[in-house]
């Protein structure tokens, strides 16, 4: 194993909401390792004028979703970008029990051993109230909350003055309640895999912000 390539390799998993988006942001300006998340992947992915690119415009023009093949093509493909050699945050990836395996072996065939796998935890009913209460300004497209990060004056923008809000319409408790059930149901098996294998480290995620990123950094030493 003495050629195995040296950095910080992580996953961060965890239900829709628990804030795995924005954590694994912080560690990215922390530590400069690339942040891979699949979302915003797909969506640069889909710009390229490449046989996977042009396939995944179509698919995603008709509202449809990429296939684990097109996911694990893209994933593969961009863990061997310059910016990934010092290490990478992998975000919304593995989604299920067929990809975490995938990826096992992409990283066996690449010398890259994982350091960790890092499951955010927090309750259902705190995802809940986090998704549900959230909103944004309709100008500027600043990000607010009607119980964590209220505007400094009320119904006035912090940052522009507007004083239009809007929620998105999959905020909502039918739709995240079934993104709960499919993340019980897809991801959550990924987690006792990992667990066999001394991956798996768990943080409480339901402090703020700043709270859970110094535990993420204590659990990852860095
Ligand atoms: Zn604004």
């Amino acid at each position: 194993m003495e050629d195995v390539k040296k950095g910080l390799f992580v996953v961060f998993t965890g239900a829709p909401g628990c804030g795995k988006g924005t954590q694994a942001r912080i560690l990215k300006e922390k530590t400069g390792i690339a942040h891979l998340s699949t979302g915003e992947m797909l969506r640069q992915y889909a710009e390229k004028d490449t046989p996977l690119g042009r396939e995944l415009k179509a698919l995603l023009d008709r509202g449809e979703f990429a296939t684990d093949e097109m996911i694990i093509e893209m994933v593969k493909s961009r863990i061997m970008e310059p910016d990934c050699a010092q290490g990478f945050i992998l975000d919304g990836f593995p989604r299920t029990l067929p990809q975490a395996e995938v990826l096992e072996g992409i990283l066996a065939e690449k010398r890259i051993k994982l350091n960790c796998v890092l499951e955010i935890q927090v309750p259902d009913e705190i995802i809940m109230e986090r998704i549900l209460g959230r909103y944004s300004c309709m100008k500027c497209g600043a990000g607010y909350h009607d119980k964590f990060q209220k505007p400094k004056v009320y119904g006035v923008c912090d940052y522009c003055g507007g004083t239009e809000f809007s929620r998105r319409k999959d905020d909502n408790r039918e739709t995240v309640q079934n993104r709960l059930i499919n993340y019980r149901l897809l991801t959550y098996p990924t987690i006792p895999f990992f667990e066999k294998q001394g991956l798996l480290k768990t943080v409480d995620g339901t402090g703020t912000i700043e709270a859970v990123s110094k535990k993420i950094a204590e659990i990852l030493k860095i």
